[in-house]
């Protein structure tokens, strides 16, 4: 049986984002026969880790996603976050004693009842398709194919597309860097996210508030896509070993 991903790149000393793709199953949740909910050999203290660093990095950047959504929003995209987050935050401990599927629903409904506004279903949609679509992954690439259906599922729950001044402006680029490159894309996440959402500043909105802005959304960096890019961006930094 192969072993999982995480406790052999601790083993090695390396970083996750060094280590192979090949060989990921969490067998801890078959162990204890939990539901059956296996991760990309994830221990609790890594998905504690992983949890905790995203709902922080969500919280400290409040100011930031209320100064980018009044620009061309309603406001709201910081508080709401902040909600989200925080609410996840204070479950982390429970949350990260599941296995990572199962870790994903909950957290995708408590998104889903948190944050509210246009992004709490957006997210909550993003967080419980990868549970449903991940409940059997055994491999990253397994994660990295839920991740795309998860992606077309907030396409549909927003009816939208790339290129809209979205937060799937940051999806949809990541989740290409992942299938091209799998565990080696890691080490540039938070980069390509970050690139990502400031390439959403050109753009004319035309999903969301700030399509009724028109010509004047353009030369602002979307919300969405901005909290999407802190998200991804822990999710990479995490995953390579830095915290
Ligand atoms: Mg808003």
């Amino acid at each position: 049986m192969a072993e999982p991903l995480i406790p052999l790149a601790k083993e090695a000393g390396l970083p996750i984002c060094w280590a192979q793709e090949e060989g990921v199953l969490d067998d801890e949740a078959q162990e204890d026969g939990a539901q059956a909910s296996p991760g990309i050999g994830m221990e609790r203290e890594d998905r504690l880790a992983l949890i905790v660093a995203i709902a922080r990095a969500v919280i400290a950047h409040e100011e930031e996603l209320t100064r980018l959504d009044q620009a061309i929003g309603d406001g709201d995209h910081g508080v709401n976050m902040r909600r989200g987050f925080e609410a996840v935050l204070h479950e982390a401990d429970a949350l990260a004693e599941l296995g990572t599927a199962a870790a994903l629903e909950a957290i995708g409904h408590l998104l889903v009842n948190r944050i509210g506004g246009a992004a709490g279903p957006l997210y909550g949609t993003l967080a419980l398709s990868m549970a449903r679509q991940g409940a059997n992954a055994q491999t990253l690439h397994d994660w990295i194919l839920a991740f795309g259906q998860a992606i077309e599922d907030v396409k549909r729950r927003g009816k939208s597309e790339g290129g809209q001044k979205t937060l799937l402006d940051v999806f949809v680029p990541v989740h290409a860097v992942l299938v091209e490159k799998g565990a080696e894309a890691f080490v540039q996440l938070a980069r390509i996210a970050e690139e990502a959402a400031e390439a959403t500043r050109p753009m004319r909105a035309l999903r969301g508030r700030a399509a009724f802005l028109g010509d004047r959304s353009v030369g602002h960096v979307d919300p969405g896509a901005r909290s999407a890019s802190l998200i991804l961006g822990v999710v990479g930094r995490v995953l390579c070993g830095e915290s």
